[in-house]
């Protein structure tokens, strides 16, 4: 049996004050309930929504982290650094770091071998552009992306592993993949995953959507056999929205 995992990618949104306020209102709702659920805030603001959410089940994950250990890196956090303020969790290969920053699936792959030996936790963001499915490479691009990405990496450090399928279309954009759309996605990689690392890794994996995920299509989305959470940009900066994409994991 998978847990629902909901995770708030914040992007370069809301200020050290706001998002503590924000995981506090959180964290009150959250308080008993069984799913896992993980907020990703901008590093500087990463110490006051840890405080703010102490106490509480939620995860706080860092958006990026670099692949070296430390030096002259200017701009650049370290897993050393996340690791000495208590975060564990990070996202690598969002789209946006793929497409404004030029981070490519060896990039990534370094990224996530890194992390991994570090000790941490990975939510590993994979998907294609439009272009790519409406030319009918879908499966070509998410197997190059995860066979890529997941060089390297063993069995047992899949369970460190969160894969999330975010079709490029889809983020930011109001546009959501059907939910048949995102669950035969999802199976397609799950079956990869399980040409790659056998039965027992694939059913254990957990697959998250990301892409214009709000209130109205969560549960429609997380309803499907393999879709085991949400990946939330927009609408995860405010309770009102991101409460009840959480709860929809509940029911
Ligand atoms: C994301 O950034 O991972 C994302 C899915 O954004 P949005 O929910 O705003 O589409």
């Amino acid at each position: 049996m998978r847990k629902p995992y909901i995770a708030g990618n914040w992007k370069m949104n809301l200020t050290p004050t706001q998002g503590a306020a924000l995981v506090k209102e959180l964290a009150a709702a959250l308080q008993g309930k069984d799913v896992k659920v993980m907020v990703a805030p901008s590093f500087v603001s990463i110490p006051a929504v840890l405080q703010a959410a102490k106490g509480s089940n939620i995860i706080v994950a860092a958006q990026n982290v670099s692949d070296k250990a430390n030096g002259a890196y200017t701009g650049e956090v370290s897993c050393e650094q996340l690791l000495d303020l208590g975060i564990r969790d990070v996202i690598i290969g969002h789209s946006e770091r793929r497409s404004y920053y030029g981070e490519d699936d060896e990039w990534i792959n370094k990224k996530v071998l890194f992390a991994l030996s570090q000790g941490m936790n990975i939510v590993l963001c994979i998907g294609e552009t439009l272009q790519e499915r409406q030319s009918g490479k879908l499966e070509e691009v998410l197997s190059r992306q995860v066979k890529v990405a997941l060089t390297g990496v063993s069995a047992a450090d899949m369970k460190r592993i969160t894969l999330a399928y975010e079709p490029v279309w889809a983020i930011g954009t109001g546009v959501t993949a059907t939910a048949d759309d995102a669950d035969s996605a999802h199976a397609f990689v799950r079956g990869l995953v399980e040409s790659l690392y056998g039965k027992e890794v694939a059913e254990n994996l957990i697959i998250q959507y990301g892409g214009s995920v709000k209130p109205s299509n969560a549960k429609e989305l997380l309803g499907r056999e393999n879709i085991d959470g949400a990946l939330v940009g927009g609408a995860s900066l405010t309770a009102d929205k991101f409460l009840p994409i959480v709860e929809s994991a509940l029911e």
